[in-house]
């Protein structure tokens, strides 16, 4: 391990055994495109010990505006890109490339999986596989000037009154279009990271679901239940 100088102003703030926490942890990241960008840089840079990144994507030229770790790599799998973004920023971290996420990804190296996907479908599977491994998922998802964001618990001791993302969003919902204003993905993202952070180091989270509409700068916060007779979770 390199010296702490590089996380010195963060140690300030969160103490030296957070940061060996971070510097010992792994998160997978789903999706590196708006969202995963600001959750790779931000963790990479914050020191988690080992990324995964899942996306087997090609970079292309309208994903530039706000996918930051891919500038000069059109034409390169997301992933792959990704991790040479990582590798520049931050040599202490371990980058692990995955293609698409599907349910036989093994999530259980990771402590914390968070979704920056936009399929719907691809969200639930990522909901069905955290729950069922007892890894929390840091779900968010943007449109327009508006993004959400909300923390499903599924570790020992949360799992049994955390809702997930099932009991939020049925299976039939439509697709959000995924059309966004550049900056909207990385403050988004950048909260993702944030909570990602939080998990990791043991500060309270917030278990509701935020919504932002960034167009008014409003800020809500939604008390979400655990859905009798959820298929994914309710066996509690
Ligand atoms: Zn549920």
């Amino acid at each position: 391990m390199n010296s702490l100088l590089r996380y010195s102003r963060q140690i300030e703030v969160i103490g030296r055994n957070n940061q060996l926490k971070l510097l010992k942890s792994s998160v997978l990241v789903v999706g590196a495109g708006g969202l995963g960008s600001a959750v790779i840089a931000y963790l990479a840079g914050a020191g988690v010990g080992m990324l995964g990144i899942a996306d087997g994507d090609v970079v292309e030229v309208h994903n530039l505006d706000r996918q930051i770790v891919h500038a000069g790599k059109v034409g390169m799998i997301k992933a792959e890109s990704a991790k040479i973004f990582v590798k520049n920023l931050n040599p202490d971290v371990k980058v692990v490339t995955h293609g698409y996420f599907n349910e036989k990804l093994n999530v259980e190296k990771y402590d914390v999986v968070v979704s920056c996907v936009d399929s719907i479908e691809t969200r639930h599977k990522i909901n069905r596989v955290c729950f069922k491994s007892k890894k929390p998922l840091v779900h968010a998802a943007v449109s327009g000037f508006e993004g959400e964001l909300m923390v499903f618990d599924f570790r020992n001791g949360f799992r049994e009154s955390s809702p997930c993302y099932r009991c939020v969003y049925p299976e039939n919902v439509e697709a959000q279009k995924n059309s966004v204003v550049s900056p909207v993905a990385g403050i988004v993202g950048s909260l993702q990271a944030l909570e990602t952070i939080k998990l990791i180091c043991n500060y309270t989270i917030t278990r509701e679901l935020l919504r932002m509409d960034f167009r008014h700068m409003e800020f809500i916060r939604i008390k979400v239940s655990k859905k009798k007779g959820c298929p994914i979770c309710s066996l509690f």
